[in-house]
């Protein structure tokens, strides 16, 4: 039996301004909560609409230390970065990008979105990278959501972007076991969740409400769960209920975060600051 034990925090998703003036919503960071390891940013992009020439993106900027996911639901966004890689995603499509060593990057809104305006809605997670790969070589994997696993239920729907859910394995690979799974539940339906026991695992609510064992999760809230069990149990509540659920095997070392890079020590934030003001992270070669 999956007796869920751990212990269960409910944190508001509270709504911000990120990058160039997007918002997001986001149970951490926030003042009391820098990350849960290994999980150092969970941002929920919109829903907003767009209108026309309003969109906002990110454009040029650096990363060092740590991994960016990118998760598409509604709209298109356009990536380029100075490793010569690029990209639109689309709905439901993925884009893992390892930082490593440093890259520079843009995000921004696909430019029909630009042009015309629409709805953007989607989400970045950061993912730690342990101390011994914080410099490996940037990698970028890139995933269309035909790609992707869609498990069905009674009552249930989940998108494996990540890990395996009933056998069904995403292409994505992480570095440290890290499972992510769009999952949408009609009223009172219910699932099971594998992931690494334990993983630090977060439930982001997108819509409705939902019971983890005795916890209840409202709307525009976020579970945190520690040292999760081999299965995490989620039952809809009301109407049927929308997640983003997220786990990732802790790395227990020191962070040291400023801004766009993280690492184990003020001084290797110090030096990403000198090679990145020194031009070692590259720039975007752009065509046009
Ligand atoms: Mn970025």
């Amino acid at each position: 039996m999956n007796t869920q034990t751990a212990p269960i925090t409910v944190v508001p998703t509270q709504v911000a301004l990120e990058g160039g003036g997007f918002q997001i919503r986001r149970a951490f960071p926030v003042a009391g909560l820098s990350y849960f390891d290994p999980i150092l940013l969970i941002d929920e992009m919109g829903p907003v609409t767009y209108g026309p020439g309003e969109a906002i993106g990110a454009p040029d900027h650096p990363h060092r230390g740590f991994e960016t996911v990118t998760y598409v639901i509604d709209g298109a966004m356009e990536h380029e970065d100075s490793h010569g890689h690029r990209g639109a995603l689309r709905p439901g499509d993925v884009q893992w990008m390892t930082a490593g060593a440093g890259v520079i990057h843009s995000e921004m809104p696909a430019a029909e979105i630009m042009r015309d305006g629409g709805r953007v809605h989607g989400f970045q997670i950061w993912v730690n990278l342990p101390q011994a790969q914080k410099l490996a070589t940037p990698r970028y994997q890139e995933y269309p959501s035909a790609s992707l696993p869609i498990v069905q239920g009674a009552g249930t729907w989940a998108r494996v972007i990540a890990g395996e859910l009933d056998g069904r394995r995403s292409p994505i690979e992480t570095t440290v076991p890290t499972t992510m799974v769009h999952v949408k539940l009609d009223a009172n339906a219910r699932i099971s969740i594998p992931v690494a026991p334990g993983s630090n695992a977060i439930v982001h609510t997108i819509g409705g409400e939902a019971r983890i064992a005795d916890t209840r999760l409202a709307d525009h809230s976020a579970a945190l769960i520690a040292s999760a069990p081999a299965q995490l149990e989620l039952s809809a509540e009301g109407n049927g209920f929308e997640a983003l659920v997220l786990a990732g095997m802790p790395l227990n070392e020191p962070v040291a975060r400023y801004g766009p890079f993280v690492m184990n020590t003020r001084e290797e934030i110090e030096q990403a600051f000198r090679d990145y003001q020194a031009g070692r992270f590259g720039e975007i070669a752009r065509t046009n």
